[in-house]
């Protein structure tokens, strides 16, 4: 995330589902990216949000990732990001078309923007989980963009493609008129997506 220039400095954040446990690994709120370390990580509790392991304070999105966890058994992974163009979006609190193939393919539809709610929230997380529905990603109004795939690799990926959707949705508005593609075609190429390359990958 820090590498691909998705977030600056602490914020963002990442939880993995460990396995059947029902438990997550979670970061930690406030530590800078370089500085983290495998120790600095949190297990929590997906039902109670307890911690059961680790010695920081789990990040202040924590409600927003066991929601999606709690909502989306498919989900083993889940990347907040605060990307530019993507945030842009949020802040117009316009959703993100599908107006290319890899982003049809990755996120499956649009990347709907969620009512705003403030940051940490538990209205945030119920909106959150109500603008992803059975997608990839959702923007956080004013905020940024979460990303979910079976992994947390796969999230990334989610949320560079999101990323580089909205930066091209913003060139190509300014160029003319953006063309959205037809949902059959979304669906075609979310469906052969999943057929070849949506495999779980890396779930632990
Ligand atoms: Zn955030």
């Amino acid at each position: 995330m820090s590498h691909l220039g998705l977030v600056v400095a602490s914020w963002g954040n990442v939880s993995a589902r460990a396995g059947v446990s029902g438990l997550a690994v979670v970061t930690p709120s406030g530590v800078a990216y370089e500085c983290l370390t495998q120790e600095m990580l949190d297990v929590v509790s997906i039902a109670s949000g307890r911690v059961v392991q680790g010695r920081l304070r789990p990040t202040s999105e924590l409600e927003l990732h066991l929601a999606v966890l709690r909502a989306r058994e498919d989900v083993g992974g889940i990347v907040h990001t605060h990307s530019a163009y993507a945030s842009a979006f949020a802040v117009a609190r316009q959703d993100i078309p599908p107006i290319l193939e890899d982003l049809a393919q990755a996120v499956g539809g649009p990347v709907v923007c969620a009512r705003y709610a403030p940051a940490g929230s538990r209205e945030l997380a119920a909106h959150v989980v109500e603008a992803l529905g059975v997608r990839n990603a959702a923007l956080l109004a004013n905020h940024g963009v979460v990303g979910v795939g079976h992994s947390v690799a796969e999230a990334l990926r989610v949320c560079e493609v999101v990323e580089k959707g909205a930066w091209v949705h913003a060139i190509a508005r300014g160029i003319g008129t953006p063309s959205t593609l037809p949902p059959e075609d979304v669906r075609r190429l979310r469906a052969e997506y999943v057929a070849s390359y949506g495999q779980p990958v890396g779930r632990s």
